[in-house]
């Protein structure tokens, strides 16, 4: 009896966790005591892609610093509401990629799931923050395991979102297993920012879940700065690779986040003492809203060049821009 008590319990920690985030952008600064600083005033009460940002993401935050990295990336600010030329609301040409509800298929052998609208963090630069989402793609599923099955040519699943893994563990499973069937399909690959900004969530139950598959199983966590990968963060990812989960990491190049050559090279440093190898460096999707966030694309070669001086060639990340059209993320 007590066991079920523990793994019912281990199980539903992260959705509590989850029912705590902070939604209220005065709550946050105040938690911050930031409610004074000239920050306050340019904050947005009630924008339109609200604020989510769990408690154990705050927690890694420096109290009393407007200009902390992590904030920076979930506070809606003044800057969020200028029109900016170029920047627009489906910056990657994701509907046009949609083969049926839920199903991308942009690049050659590779379907993406768009397995669930929900997020457990809301990240101001988010391309997809415009995208219409159906609720989840379970109504729509027998569609694409159909889909799926007839293309021959994709050996490569993508569990995106939104997050994949706040999907309940029952439905992760059946999904996984359905896929599972589809004989020409090798990998699962779930992209997730779960493990770092929610890692309670990476439980015991959900790995067995995640490998005890016939498909190879890669994780591409996505973490931005160094500051988010605390001990906590380091650990689930530990059990992750010790379960045999492949981990990258893609990050954002991000203005007044780790748009210096010092942040990005600690953030690969400590990725792989967390057994995760450094996979992308995004540009900036030019989504409308972020333009604040924009590190032009002179200034971020130069940042890789001088990573490529400073650490060994597995280390640094490939810097990619994602252009509407092209069959692959464009590396420059
Ligand atoms: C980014 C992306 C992929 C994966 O591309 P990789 O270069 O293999 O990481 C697949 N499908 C879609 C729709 C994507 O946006
Ligand atoms: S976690 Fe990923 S999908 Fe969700 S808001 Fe952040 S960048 Fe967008």
């Amino acid at each position: 009896m007590i066991t079920k008590i523990v793994s019912k319990s281990q199980s539903t920690t992260w959705q509590a966790e989850l029912s705590q985030a902070f939604t209220n952008p005065l709550e946050l600064l105040d938690f911050l005591a930031l409610s004074h600083m000239p920050l306050a005033q340019q904050v947005l009460q009630r924008p339109q892609f609200s604020l989510l940002v769990p408690r154990h993401y705050a927690a890694q935050m420096q109290p009393g610093n407007p200009a902390d990295p992590l904030l920076r990336q979930v506070l809606p600010i003044l800057a969020e509401q200028q029109q900016v030329p170029g920047f627009s609301h489906d910056p990657v040409g994701d509907q046009k990629a949609e083969k049926t509800t839920g199903l991308l298929h942009k690049y050659h052998g590779r379907g993406l799931l768009i397995t669930t609208g929900a997020c457990a963090i809301h990240c101001r630069y988010c391309f997809r923050q415009y995208y219409t989402y159906s609720r989840h793609i379970f109504t729509q599923l027998p569609k694409i395991i159909e889909n799926l099955q007839a293309d021959t040519s994709i050996n490569e699943i993508i569990l995106s979102g939104g997050d994949p893994l706040l999907l309940a563990d029952a439905r992760l499973a059946q999904l996984i297993s359905q896929l599972a069937h589809i004989p020409h399909l090798q990998r699962l690959r779930i992209h997730s920012r779960l493990p770092v900004v929610l890692p309670s969530r990476i439980t015991k139950d959900l790995i067995h879940h995640l490998t005890a598959t016939r498909l190879q199983t890669v994780m591409v966590i996505h973490a931005n700065h160094i500051n988010e990968l605390d001990a906590t963060v380091q650990q689930a990812l530990q059990q992750l690779q010790h379960s045999g989960v492949m981990l990258l990491n893609q990050s954002v190049l991000l203005r007044g986040v780790n748009d210096n050559v010092a942040d990005l090279k600690a953030l690969s440093e400590k990725l792989f003492s967390s057994h995760v190898l450094p996979y992308y460096l995004h540009c900036l999707d030019r989504v409308q809203g972020a333009a604040h966030f924009e590190v032009n694309e002179i200034e971020a070669i130069q940042l890789v060049k001088q990573l490529q001086e400073q650490l060994p060639g597995y280390l640094v990340p490939k810097l990619v821009r994602e252009v509407a059209g092209m069959p692959y993320k464009q590396p420059l």
